[in-house]
């Protein structure tokens, strides 16, 4: 199947007009090998790196395209981060006119900085379908130990060779899925957010959103199989995903609370040390079940009003010992200026029957968990390596990773 930008382009119902810089998306077995037809159809040209680690150099029916220059990294704790951006700083020739990343989704944002760095444009082609970052705009980097969304450039086009993805170990699919599975909390936090002040919202791009989790909703059982469909469904509505943050300029419609529950746990704070070896969209699956698990609870209060109080971010004191000296500087300066320090205890009682219904179209932590055990994701803070008694502190910090309004950011304002 082919995605072209084309149609998506252009002025929307929703009074904004969306631009998208990748051009295609080709998700089709044995499309890399056409590689050379679509550098032509696109006009890139010159001396061309591809920029791997060993794993995708050598995955199963990967093919190497002839170029200028290979870059193959250590896939050993290679992160996307400033220790990978500064390998491929090293290494890369002077002279290179574009980059092609070949692999998962480290290599894509280390790629993405690099060709944003240098002016260059870069071709992704995915090895795994393993998170939806790959036609992103912008990186998703651990920056010296801290979260940060940084300065990228999107695909010129994309080549999902599903020959090769397939084949790719089929715990990096379900953390694929996992990160889909995320876009029902990550919604569902947007338009909380769309009906309590007002923020943009397209209706167009959620309903791409939608599209993408409804593919691998229902296909992802067929995964285990090995079944083409399913890795071609889910492959789609990965790449559907990411081309719905392009249209959007930012992450909005594809990380809320889930998300920032996975970040926090990825940024190991120092009163929250758990190192978990689990794969981006692994803990946004679990955080996925934990959020809708809240959430739901949460809708069950029909009268709010006795529980409302008003909004406060989470003090200094509260803060410093639980982020450390190294991470809690950081944590103030994303949260400024605070994008909840206008709404008042007024306006989330005047929301609050929007809000509920809102959640009622999350499926809950019991549908979750069912779907995740017949493909055999993780579902549980155990299997992502986070004790379990921790819960409340991950709930209740991991709004303060990223200054985005979540119902659970919202949630300060509830005690019960
Ligand atoms: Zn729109
Ligand atoms: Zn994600």
């Amino acid at each position: 199947m082919i995605i072209d930008s084309a149609k998506l382009n252009g002025p929307c119902s929703c009074g904004r007009s969306h631009e998208m810089a990748t051009k295609e998306a080709v998700i089709e077995p044995g499309c890399m090998k056409r590689l050379d037809h679509y550098t032509a159809k696109y006009g890139l040209t010159g001396k061309r790196a591809a920029i791997y680690d060993e794993n995708t150099y050598h995955a199963k029916n990967g093919i190497h395209p002839p170029v200028d220059q290979e870059i193959i990294l250590n896939p050993e704790n290679l992160h996307a981060n400033e220790i990978a951006v500064g390998m491929v700083q090293e290494q890369l020739a002077e002279d290179i006119d574009y980059l092609i990343a070949i692999g998962s989704g480290t290599i894509h944002d280390t790629t993405r900085y690099c060709a944003n760095q240098r002016g260059i444009p870069f071709i992704s082609c995915p090895t795994a379908a393993s998170v939806d970052g790959f036609c992103s705009t912008v990186c998703a980097m651990t920056w010296k130990g801290y979260k940060k969304t940084m300065p990228g450039v999107a695909p010129v086009f994309v080549l999902a060779d599903i020959d090769i993805i397939k084949e790719a170990p089929l715990h990096l699919a379900l953390s694929g899925a996992g990160d889909i599975f995320g876009k029902y909390t990550a919604l569902a936090d947007w338009e909380v957010a769309h009906a309590l002040t007002g923020e943009y919202l397209c209706p167009e791009i959620e309903r791409m959103t939608r599209e993408a989790v409804e593919a691998v909703t229902s296909c992802c059982t067929g995964l285990t199989a090995k079944e083409e469909k399913a890795f071609e469904q889910l492959t789609y509505g990965l790449i559907l995903s990411g081309l719905a943050m392009q249209l959007m300029g930012n992450s909005r419609p594809a990380s809320g609370c889930e998300h920032h529950i996975s970040h926090l746990i990825e940024m190991g704070p120092a009163a929250f040390p758990f190192r978990s070896d689990a794969l981006h969209g692994e803990k946004v699956g679990v955080g996925t079940i934990l959020a809708s698990r809240i959430y739901h609870e949460l809708a069950g209060i029909e009268d709010i009003r006795p529980y409302v109080h008003p909004y406060a971010f989470p003090s200094p004191a509260e803060l410093e010992p639980f982020y450390g000296p190294v991470l809690f500087p950081s944590v103030g300066e994303e949260n400024t200026p605070d994008c909840m320090k206008d709404v008042t205890p007024d306006m989330l009682i005047a929301a609050w029957p929007k809000i509920r219904e809102i959640v009622s179209s999350i499926p809950t932590a019991e549908e979750l968990d069912g779907l995740y055990r017949k493909i055999g994701a993780k579902r549980t803070l155990e299997d992502i390596q986070v004790p379990a008694d921790r819960l409340e502190d991950l709930l209740h910090f991991s709004p303060s990773a990223r200054n985005r309004l979540t119902l659970m950011r919202v949630r300060w304002m509830i005690s019960r």
